[in-house]
């Protein structure tokens, strides 16, 4: 029986200008390890939902993504975590906003989806549930990372914040200076025809007030449901969450029949376009076709199917 899998690690001005052959090895080992683990639970009749929390834990251990052990810091100087899971099967969903600690939030909005009787939830009262549940801790230090923490004290006495995603045109934030990208997500569809996404995100650099983007919101930053596609998205989360991306694309299927490839270059390169929004997101349909769509110069993703079809690409027009 087929089945698909396709991963992002983020999208942005991802260029050859700004990787080095060993950067590139790097980020293809860690796009490469995470769709290995996700297709190895697929392939042994596993499901999409197991996959994409699989394919996600992968990245958030990875310090080069924006997400987990990687994830930036804020204004405050702290790691402050979004997550969000959804299963096309039966439209259950879980989410976490702005959680510390958590080694992989992914993990925990599993467990909210599950087991909380509620959707999402958020800061204290997530950890509160986290720490009842068992989910695994992390102390502070394992979020370190030093690049991120070069970035956050270049801006931190400023107003500004900034999107893990060089963009010139924010207002509100300054140009990313040393060009690192990396929320992930993950979208599989199953032997069983069932379809499952997640995203997991650190969000933007120096942001305050308990700031949330798109990642951890369901219908925006992720969505998934077994008669459209499930899709995961990436890029500046305000925009992501008032074009309300990820749900568009799936109504733009179930509504009006739209082909997956159409439904997305729609939103992404249409719809956000006009609102300013930069970003991607990846997807696949209830067919288990595929697809990338950004308007960023690159987005780094990934695909591995039953048909031993491999892809792992940061650029555009590959
Ligand atoms: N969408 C995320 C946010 O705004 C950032 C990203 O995708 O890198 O928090």
């Amino acid at each position: 029986m087929p089945f698909t899998l396709v991963i992002h690690g983020g999208a942005g001005n991802i260029t050859p200008a700004i990787m080095n052959k060993e950067q590139e090895e790097q980020y293809t080992a860690g796009l490469k390890e995470a769709l290995d683990k996700g297709y190895d639970v697929l392939s042994k009749g596993g499901a999409a939902l197991d996959a994409v929390v699989m394919a996600i834990s992968v990245l958030e251990d990875n310090p080069l993504f924006n997400a987990g052990r990687g994830a930036v810091f804020t204004k405050k100087g702290l790691n402050e975590m979004d997550a969000s899971l959804m299963d096309g099967s039966n439209l259950m969903a879980g989410a976490i906003a702005g959680v510390r600690n958590i080694k992989n939030p992914i993990k925990l909005a599993r467990e909210v989806m599950l087991h909380s009787g509620h959707v999402f939830l958020s800061g204290e009262g997530a950890a509160e549930f986290a720490l009842g549940k068992g989910i695994e801790m992390a102390p502070d230090e394992y979020f370190f990372n030093r690049s991120r923490y070069d970035q956050w004290v270049e801006i931190r006495d400023t107003d500004f914040y900034q999107l893990d995603h060089k963009d010139d045109n924010l207002k509100g934030t300054v140009p990313n200076t040393d060009y690192k990208y990396g929320t992930v997500g993950a979208v599989a569809w199953d032997e069983q025809g069932n379809i499952a996404a997640g995203t997991s995100t650190g969000g933007m650099t120096n942001k305050r007030f308990g700031r949330i983007g798109d990642s951890p919101v369901v219908g925006a930053g992720t969505y998934a449901n077994n008669i459209t596609c499930g899709i995961s998205c990436t890029g500046h989360g305000e925009h992501f969450l008032r074009a309300v991306v990820a749900h568009d694309v799936s109504c733009l299927m179930e509504y009006k029949g739209l082909p997956l490839k159409e439904a997305c270059a729609i939103v992404i390169k249409d719809k956000l376009v006009k609102i300013g929004g930069e970003g991607g997101l990846i997807a696949v349909d209830s067919k288990g076709n595929y697809e990338f769509c950004f308007n960023s110069a690159g987005m780094y993703r990934g695909m591995r199917n039953s048909e031993g079809k491999e892809i792992v690409a940061f650029y555009g027009e590959e």
